[in-house]
């Protein structure tokens, strides 16, 4: 489908302020079964953490009662006011990585993950970038050319297959500066062997679909980046707006040839949807529509951003794998537990060995992890034998 439009050659695509909440008094208009004491809580957290939610997101996701679970990860609440906001996950990087920029985050040789923009339209009370300053702003063609100079030159290119476009969210970037990144992809695709892939890590459909499929400029790009893969984070099955259909419909029929496959991950959260029963209506409501959404990640609750509350252990977020696991292979998603060092998985049924307060894990490089049996896994206690860098990060460990 082609999406260019001359009409819309100033097209930006962050989001209209109109469309975007970020007060608790505008917030109380939708939401009035807010009281003063929850109000003034919801003041006292966006002194310290930012708070924005697009108006689409309250209106057809959120209900108007306090008891809705899904206020926790939207809503500011007080239970952030202890968490530190540590943003030490991209501290850790691989040694031998293709070049060295701050949105070049490098865990592994064969992909690269591009922090594109710390801006997302809605925040994510659970994020783990709690306060927005792994970088800065969207990235500019400037920074796009010094990567990709770099990256022509490197060495390491060779062993690079997959380009991951996250941040923030790649959906919110202007669409201009998607266009430049495809040209400079598809350049360096041109001194590589195979072909390094694109995927798109977004959250965009779910908080602001109707946004993401006006916004031509961001098309364009995107159908120039030519995703191989868009990878949605949805957590629960009232997300899953016909908004959100609509919009994976549209993303997936960009280009003609070789369109992307499409894919969910979430993290999973004590009593919002730590239930097999939850996650597999999420997974129907996803297969209601007219793209294929393949569940990919079930994601253990990350060592940074999770709320108290909603932490689990591993033996609990496997019980749920387990749950799920029987029903065709193409509805199972993988159990991965984040870690800095990287990703671990595990299967419904492997052995979790207490070795003292800690089970051994590997990440898919096999790099050894001790990873708590409790619920607070943290990332600074086993790290020695890590290669790290921690150069390019503010408040690394
Ligand atoms: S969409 Fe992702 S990056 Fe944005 S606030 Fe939520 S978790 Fe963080």
């Amino acid at each position: 489908m082609t999406v260019i439009d001359s009409k819309d050659q100033a097209t930006r695509t962050a989001p209209d302020v109109r469309e975007v909440i970020s007060t608790v008094e505008e917030l109380r208009e939708l939401l009035p079964s807010i009281g003063e004491a929850q109000a003034a809580e919801m003041r006292e957290v966006q002194a310290r953490y930012p708070f924005r939610i697009p108006r689409y997101y309250v209106e057809k996701v959120l209900r108007n009662d306090p008891a809705d679970p899904l206020w926790s990860l939207a809503l500011p609440g007080k239970a952030e006011i202890y968490d530190a906001g540590t943003e030490r996950w991209d501290a850790f990087q691989l040694a031998e990585r293709v070049m060295d920029h701050p949105r070049w985050i490098q865990k592994y040789k064969y992909e690269v993950l591009l922090r594109l923009t710390n801006f997302c339209s809605g925040l994510c009370r659970y994020c783990y970038l709690k306060n927005r300053e792994n970088v800065q702003g969207f990235l500019s063609h400037a920074e796009i050319d010094v990567m990709f100079d770099a990256a022509e030159a490197s060495p390491q290119r060779e062993a690079l297959r997959e380009i991951v476009l996250s941040g923030g969210d790649p959906l919110t970037v202007p669409g201009e500066y998607l266009e430049h990144l495809a040209e400079r992809i598809d350049r360096l695709n041109k001194t590589v062997r195979r072909r390094i892939t694109v995927t798109v890590h977004t959250r965009e459909p779910v908080w602001s679909p109707l946004r993401v499929m006006r916004t031509k400029g961001l098309l364009r790009g995107l159908e120039k980046l030519k995703p191989a893969s868009y990878i949605l984070h949805v957590v629960h099955p009232r997300e899953v707006t016909k908004g959100l259909l609509d919009c994976m419909a549209m993303l997936g029929n960009l280009t003609e040839a070789r369109k992307p496959l499409m894919m969910t991950q979430h993290p999973l959260f004590r009593g919002i949807n730590d239930d097999a029963r939850v996650i597999t209506e999420m997974y129907d409501a996803l297969d209601a529509g007219d793209v294929v959404v393949k569940p990919y990640y079930l994601i253990h609750p990350f060592p940074d951003g999770t709320l108290p509350q909603h932490r689990l252990r591993l033996t609990e977020s496997q019980a749920i794998l387990r749950a799920l696991a029987s029903a065709p292979g193409t509805r199972v998603p993988l159990l991965t537990i984040p870690t800095p060092m990287g990703k671990c998985v595990i299967g419904p049924y492997e052995k979790l060995e207490d070795r003292g307060g800690f089970y051994l894990l590997h990440t898919k490089d096999g790099v050894p992890v001790e990873y708590t049996t409790g619920e607070l896994y943290n990332p600074a206690e086993r790290r020695d034998h890590i290669p790290v860098t921690i150069s390019s990060r503010r408040g690394g460990i």
